[in-house]
């Protein structure tokens, strides 16, 4: 039996049919160390110095002991305040703050002192600005190519509703290495989980990076344990491969408060290792899945190895 039979359609667990707030006990493979090293407050006071606002610190990401000891920070730019409420999501909603015009010199200074080979940088989503934000991602690759022009860039933006041709065009010009944008979850929970947002539009944000140049890698996400069934979990690869998508991240929801949507199962690591599996099968370049995988975890080491397997895969064809 393939682990992914041991996958059950759907687990409502008790927990996730109850109203009142439950302080739902982790499996022993999403346990990680309290941040405590050198690396780690040494980039934690580097983004406090530059006033950068960071998604490892806003999501509660249970990576950032080991990302920040190496010295991995993924910079949220555009301020800490989000105009939508997604039901997964950690960050403040609200009305945010103007745009801070020095944003992008501090990302690139921080880019030149973590000595960063390869940099993630995200956003809120920003409705209120009408190019969505867009031109502050431009301003900061620019920034980036111009103080540290060997560190690669990976963007992973917003969908940019209502604007998303403009703001894509802009964005694709400018060079990122990686363009990522998650899909966050199968089609059928978009109402509950994200609501502002579309399942079509944003595959059709990513075939839109793809159709502007398509030596771009494009990147999306799902975490899984909300309730999604295995099919459905399929269905959105065979949706992504469709749409040009080269790498495909899959991790573990974890609710950030009990306000939040909540846990209806914990994903095991060897389920993990055969949605993977059948990821590759599906022809992605790059697949990353296991309890812990977030967009940026690894982000550096994952973009060397698509890159050389683009090469070896381009090699191929050319019979050499
Ligand atoms: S996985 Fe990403 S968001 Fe989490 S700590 Fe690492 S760099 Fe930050």
């Amino acid at each position: 039996m393939s682990d992914l039979a041991t996958i059950p359609d759907s687990v409502p667990t008790p927990e996730a049919s109850s109203d009142a707030p439950v302080r739902q006990r982790k499996p022993d493979w999403i346990r990680v160390k309290a941040p405590t090293s050198k690396g780690y407050n040494e980039t934690r006071q580097l983004m406090r110095d530059l006033k950068l606002n960071t998604v490892c610190e806003e999501a509660a990401c249970p990576n950032i002991g080991e990302c920040w000891t190496k010295k991995h920070a993924t910079v949220m730019i555009l301020g800490d305040v989000c105009t939508r409420a997604c039901a997964f999501c950690n960050v403040k909603t609200g009305m945010p703050r103007k745009v801070d015009a020095d944003e992008p010199a501090h990302v690139a200074e921080a880019a030149a002192k973590l000595g960063l080979e390869h940099i993630v940088i995200t956003s809120v989503d920003r409705d209120d600005l009408p190019d969505g934000g867009a031109g502050q991602f431009v301003k900061v690759i620019r920034a980036l190519r111009e103080m540290t022009p060997t560190t690669t860039i990976e963007i992973l933006t917003p969908d940019f509703r209502g604007k998303m041709r403009e703001a894509v065009e802009a964005i694709v010009a400018a060079g990122p290495d990686v363009y990522n944008h998650n899909l966050e979850t199968v089609p059928r929970l978009y109402p509950t989980i994200r609501p502002g947002a579309r399942y079509y539009a944003s595959l059709r944000l990513l075939e839109e990076v793809k159709r502007h140049n398509p030596l771009i890698f494009t990147k999306s996400g799902v975490m899984l344990g909300l309730g999604e069934q295995r099919l459905e979990v399929h269905q959105v690869m065979d949706d992504m491969r469709t749409a040009g998508i080269d790498f495909l991240t899959m991790g573990q929801y974890l609710q950030p408060t009990p306000k939040h949507a909540k846990v209806i199962e914990f994903v095991t690591p060897q389920a993990f290792s055969a949605y993977g599996a059948i990821a590759r099968a599906k022809g992605f370049l790059q697949v990353a899945a296991s309890p812990l995988t977030r967009s940026s975890y690894h982000a550096g080491k994952d973009f060397a190895e698509m890159r050389a397997n683009r090469e070896a895969q381009l090699a191929k064809r050319a019979g050499k």
